[in-house]
């Protein structure tokens, strides 16, 4: 099959939702595209911005590193170790030989060391699913590294998958408080500042096609505590129904982009306040990251039996209720 894009070179990957198939070449430029219109489109960061890119060590992260800098962004990586025996070290030397090989910043904090922590050992002391406790402390580490380096806006490597997934999980139930909150960019306020999701127009195959053409070297493991998780199970289904229909997911999530999410968007009102402990905004008193510090550090004896715990609702989920669990969120 030659190229659809320029005709002349055999191609090497077909995008059956866009009806094309790409060669080497013309696929980088695709991917470059998609993200450049991604970031103009929903204003994400101006050219001469410097973005915080958060990255696991996985396809999705590097890649979205790599294409930042390769369109000329001023772009730092963001690594969090996540004391994950067998695979946050692994993760942590993958971004850092990317960094190295780039010649890129990459800042690292470790959950276990700075802040005991670890996600496999919280998970076990409070009960919490681990993707719960990890979901929660990278929101707020997003955040907090963010704003004591400077940065106004962080970039993360959700992809169109990862979206339509999450998504999928939130109109099961009718999660409409997340369903407000579901957009390429989250605008910077009350304390928070902005997120944004370059990659969203792009499928997780895609990812693996970018890093082994750009020869990113990226941990292909899933994270271990992933076993089980819903999102799976969602993407699952969503690329059943691709594969008979190609293009639904697309159709899915920017359908739901365009018509219905600036609906639930409306319906948004809560108060923020400084958290007491470490002032990252919060609803409560104390954030739910000191929350689970002092959970944590609390003894054993007087935790009592429960289940896994979720704490009350806020505007991005660093007080609320873990989104969805994604295995490279
Ligand atoms: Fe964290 Fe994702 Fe691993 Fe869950 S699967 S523990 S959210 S990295
Ligand atoms: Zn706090």
């Amino acid at each position: 099959m030659r190229c659809t894009r320029c005709r002349g070179q055999e191609a090497c990957l077909e995008v059956r939702r866009h009806n094309a198939a790409f060669c080497e070449d013309c696929f980088l430029a695709f991917f470059r595209d998609q993200v450049t219109r991604a970031i103009e489109h929903h204003k994400m960061f101006r050219r001469d911005e410097p973005v915080l890119v958060a990255v696991s060590g996985g396809k999705d992260s590097l890649a979205l590193w790599d294409v930042l800098l390769d369109l000329g962004y001023d772009a730092t990586g963001f690594y969090i170790g996540l004391g994950i025996p067998g695979y946050s070290e692994p993760s942590r030397e993958k971004c850092e030989a990317f960094a190295a090989r780039r010649h890129a910043r990459l800042i690292v904090t470790d959950l276990e060391a700075d802040y005991g922590l670890g996600i496999a050992e919280t998970a076990r002391r409070t009960m919490r699913t681990p993707c719960s406790a990890c979901g929660l402390s990278k929101r707020y580490l997003f955040n907090k590294v963010a704003q004591e380096h400077g940065f106004r806006v962080i970039a993360t490597g959700h992809n169109l998958d990862d979206e339509a997934a999450t998504l999928f999980g939130n109109v099961l139930r009718w999660q409409t408080g997340y369903l407000g909150r579901q957009a390429p960019v989250l605008a910077e306020e009350d304390g928070f500042i902005r997120k944004v999701k370059p990659l969203y127009r792009l499928a997780e195959r895609e990812m693996a096609a970018y890093c082994v053409l750009r020869g990113i070297d990226y941990i292909v493991d899933e994270c271990p505590m992933s076993k089980g998780a819903k999102s799976l199970l969602f993407k699952d289904v969503l690329n059943q129904l691709e594969a008979v229909s190609p293009g639904t997911k697309q159709a899915f999530l920017f359908g739901f982009l365009e018509k219905v999410q600036p609906l639930f968007a409306q319906h948004e009102a809560v108060t923020l306040r400084p958290c007491t402990q470490c002032g990252q905004p919060t609803t409560a008193e104390l954030c739910a990251f000191c929350r689970l510090r002092a959970e944590v550090a609390q003894p054993k004896r007087r935790r009592g039996r429960r289940g896994p715990q979720r704490a009350a609702p806020s505007p991005d989920g660093v007080t609320g209720p873990p989104a969805p669990a994604l295995a490279e969120s």
